[in-house]
């Protein structure tokens, strides 16, 4: 995913298109899930070598195991000015939870960051995995969901992007 994300940033650096002189500027959000510790000792790099930030989704089971970032880690990064999202608590598919599981895997892992000193407002949906109900379920904790497009493996209805509210995202979106 890191190597994607530099190439895609030095192919965006090389060739920018016009501006346009009036309208809505075209934005480009780059998000890097799970919470893996490249995101902290790669990616804040990279990205700051090309004068950009990306998102990091963060799976909270996950915070403090091998390979995926520490609370110190997740920190730095909101501070290098990184947007922390939710992706979870143990990164299931979705729309197959009871409602009680939905809300659990919505509302703790939100709690869990935020208990760690960072800012959540948006999530992304494991294995873009989402329906109506998820989608309703996620507006009454975030400002948005990302889906990140069709769902290969979980044969349930994707959204793209499902804004619940006015954005505040660091990542533009
Ligand atoms: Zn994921």
């Amino acid at each position: 995913m890191l190597v994607l994300c530099a190439a895609l940033l030095a192919a965006c650096a090389g060739s920018r298109p016009p501006v346009p002189a009036t309208g809505p500027m075209p934005l480009v959000t780059f998000v890097l899930d799970d919470g893996n510790d490249t995101d902290f000792l790669l990616g804040r790099r990279i990205f700051a070598e090309q004068g950009a930030v990306a998102c990091s989704a963060v799976t909270t089971d996950l915070i403090n195991t091998p390979f995926h970032m520490t609370p110190e880690q997740i920190r730095g990064l909101e501070e290098a000015g990184w947007e922390i999202m939710s992706h979870t608590v143990s990164h299931p598919h979705l729309p197959f939870l009871s409602p009680a599981e939905l809300e659990h895997e919505l509302s703790r892992s939100k709690a869990v960051l935020e208990g760690l000193g960072v800012r959540v407002t948006n999530i992304v949906y494991p294995f873009n995995s989402n329906n109506s109900e998820v989608r309703s379920a996620a507006a009454r904790h975030y400002r948005s969901g990302r889906g990140g497009g069709a769902s290969s493996t979980s044969g349930t209805s994707t959204a793209l992007y499902s804004r619940h509210s006015p954005s505040t995202m660091t990542c533009p979106g």
